[in-house]
């Protein structure tokens, strides 16, 4: 079968895209590795969507979740690994070697965090080494732990973390910290927050480990969350302060990583342009990338703000304009039959 459109993600700009898609009746399928993106990360509340004064991210994922399975479309829950531009329709190629066809694609696949690329960095993976503060943080209770990254992200996961563990650094690698005020306050009051500027990681430092793939660790983590406990084998962290150049080491267990994050775009090389931060390049009225019928909406594009409520707005751009084009698609073919 050929679809008429595959969404790829689940954030909240695929799932935008995907209820207005549905909407006008096209025939939709939408491949996720997950339901939320980001917003699962997102460790205090969120107050910044529009209806919702106060709202946690599982509350508001559970909606958009919801709101999209009220809809008649199609679900995968897989990872695309390649898209490809056929003679006419796309084709997208999942990790589970499942092939599906569509006539026109979005890519609302938005970012991945950003690794800190330092020694004992991928060894320590699940084993000290987070990308998540609010799935890890409760295995951090009475801990001593360090957030690397000093903004909004950075602190919100301080303070959330401020409710488990004894202690927690907030590494920055800028002389000043760029976090809302309201942010920086409200880290202050927990007591339990201290924050280094200037602050350049070199190494994350653990006991002795055999080697071991990371499907391996991640099985490992899984089960020792589930007994309660986890085999922490972080025990400091050396960062140089970047104005005496003296090497530093903290003694800690837990390491949080909030330096950002990477587009999540490797499958769609070729077919996209690239600005200089591997953002997908789209036409601002449209969503639309340089391929005909393939369009891009969210945190995966060049849209300068981050945020869910305007990546949930390019998504609404995106739907409907893969709706136009497969409506003017549909128009030319007749236009030629009618000949
Ligand atoms: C810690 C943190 C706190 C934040 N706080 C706020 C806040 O308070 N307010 C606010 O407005 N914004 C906040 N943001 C930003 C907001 O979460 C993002 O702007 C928004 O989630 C972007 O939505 P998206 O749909 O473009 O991408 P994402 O949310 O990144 O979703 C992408 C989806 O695509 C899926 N995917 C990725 N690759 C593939 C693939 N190859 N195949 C199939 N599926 C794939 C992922 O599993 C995911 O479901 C925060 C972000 C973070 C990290």
């Amino acid at each position: 079968m050929i679809y008429d459109l595959i969404i790829i993600g689940g954030g909240p700009a695929g799932i935008t895209a995907g209820i207005y898609a549905a909407r006008q009746k096209l025939n939709t399928l939408l491949i996720t590795k997950s339901f939320g993106g980001q917003m699962a990360r997102k460790t205090v509340a969120i107050e910044n969507y529009p209806g919702f004064e106060e709202i946690s991210s599982s509350e508001l994922i559970q909606r958009f979740e919801k709101h999209l399975r009220k809809q008649k479309i199609d679900i995968e829950r897989d990872e695309v690994i390649k898209l490809k531009k056929l003679k006419k329709e796309f084709l997208a190629l999942t990790k589970s070697k499942h092939r599906f066809e569509a006539k026109a694609v979005i890519i609302a696949s938005g970012a991945d965090p950003r690794f800190l690329e330092v020694p004992g960095e991928k060894k320590f993976i699940g084993r000290g080494v987070s990308y998540c503060t609010v799935c890890d943080q409760a295995l951090f209770r009475d801990k001593i732990v360090a957030v690397i990254g000093g903004g909004n992200a950075g602190f919100e996961a301080a303070i959330s973390l401020a409710n488990y563990a004894k202690k927690i650094y907030i590494l920055e690698y800028r002389k000043k910290i760029e976090a809302d005020e309201t942010n920086q306050e409200r880290a202050k009051r927990t007591g339990r927050v201290e924050v280094i500027t200037n602050a350049a990681l070199k190494q994350i430092k653990g006991n002795q480990l055999p080697e071991r793939g990371e499907a391996e660790r991640r099985v490992e983590m899984k089960a020792n969350s589930e007994r309660g406990k986890l085999h922490r084998f972080v025990n400091s962290i050396i960062y140089q302060d970047r104005e005496t150049k003296k090497n530093i080491t903290l003694p800690l267990e837990g390491v949080f990583v909030e330096i950002g994050s990477q587009p999540a775009t490797a499958f769609a090389k070729g077919l996209v342009d690239f600005n200089e931060k591997d953002e997908i390049i789209v036409e601002f009225e449209t969503c639309q990338t340089k391929t005909p019928g393939l369009f891009a909406a969210g945190d995966v594009t060049d849209v300068r703000w981050k945020q869910i409520v305007v990546a949930a707005g390019e998504g609404c751009k995106a739907g409907l304009s893969a709706y136009d084009y497969l409506r003017g698609l549909q128009q030319r073919q007749n236009n030629i039959s009618d000949l």
